[in-house]
């Protein structure tokens, strides 16, 4: 009985997207229905109501707003690529991120969207075709065998790396972990260090490997994980390596008050984008700026 019910009564985001309509349209059209706000943090996010089951809506079902949670939202945000730039996106499936970096560019320069999961790829493809952008390349290989110094990569200016991970920040992930038969056992935990450890490591590969592209100058790193092992103690293992090919730890958001565990001195860069409708254990994605001078 100590498993209370958690208050999961949190806004729904909708992000507007700007290659199919423009944000005061999509709002007009919301507003007939739902009470609908501008997020006052990401561009482009509507704020709607708890419980407003947008699956169905017109708006939805053409594309011309995805429904994305705004901590997915705040990283191609933090990302912030130019039109005309090429960008790669390290792990893209389903595309909810790739299709944000094209509408950020206005549909001008290269997304590179790379997945390494064939089943995924179709979701990826299918994302991609409903946001009706046509400068994105959707790419079926392992992020970490790409060759920084093959040609299709020689302009990438900023990676997105959104790696798998432990999805321990997501609500369902933290629900059931409240339940019973999930209680953790020495076993149970025996296995999810190893789980963790393992992740880790694949995401210590990837951030290194980003900072390999000879002409990237800003990467974001973003989890849907609570474990440091995932986040902070990622960032602070490359961050020798970072230095030497001039990159320095960046703040995105910085009017944004929830940050991370102070273990990366002089920084915090952590963020968790939930608010005050959402209890304090439910946190949504975290993610670093790596961002040179
Ligand atoms: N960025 C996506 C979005 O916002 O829609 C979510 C990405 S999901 C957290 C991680 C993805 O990385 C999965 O689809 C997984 O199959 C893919 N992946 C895992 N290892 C990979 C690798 N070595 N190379 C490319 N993709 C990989």
């Amino acid at each position: 009985d100590h498993y209370q019910t958690p208050d999961v009564s949190k806004p729904r985001y909708v992000r507007v997207n700007t290659l199919k309509l423009d944000v005061d349209s999509a709002l007009i059209e919301l507003r007939k229905q739902y009470m609908v706000e501008k997020d006052d943090l990401v561009p482009d996010l509507l704020k709607l109501p708890p419980k407003c089951d947008l699956h169905d809506h017109p708006l939805v079902m053409n594309g011309s707003v995805f429904m994305q949670g705004k901590a997915s939202s705040m990283v191609a945000a933090a990302l912030d690529p130019e039109p005309g730039w090429e960008v790669l996106d390290a792990c893209a499936a389903p595309g909810n991120k790739t299709v944000h970096l094209a509408a950020l560019m206005r549909g001008k320069g290269k997304v590179i969207a790379c997945e390494l999961n064939k089943e995924r790829i179709k979701r990826l493809a299918d994302t991609v075709r409903l946001s009706g952008a046509c400068n994105i390349e959707v790419f079926h290989s392992d992020f970490l065998s790409l060759d920084p110094k093959d040609p299709p990569y020689s302009k990438v200016r900023a990676i997105l790396l959104d790696p798998s991970c432990s999805g321990s920040g997501t609500v369902a992930e933290r629900l059931d972990h409240l339940l019973p038969s999930h209680a953790a056992g020495q076993s149970a935990n025996v296995d999810e260090t190893e789980r963790l450890t393992k992740l880790a490591a694949f995401q210590k590969k990837a951030l290194t490997h980003a900072l390999c592209f000879p002409q990237v100058e800003r990467i974001v790193y973003s989890t849907c994980s609570i474990h440091q092992i995932e986040n902070e103690d990622v960032v602070k293992s490359i961050l020798p390596l970072a230095a030497s090919h001039g990159f320095r730890l960046a703040t995105p958001f910085p009017q944004w008050h929830r940050r991370g565990l102070p273990v990366l001195e002089g920084c915090k860069l952590m963020i968790y984008p939930h608010n005050i409708h959402v209890c304090d254990w439910l946190l949504f994605g975290h993610w670093y700026l790596v961002c040179i001078n």
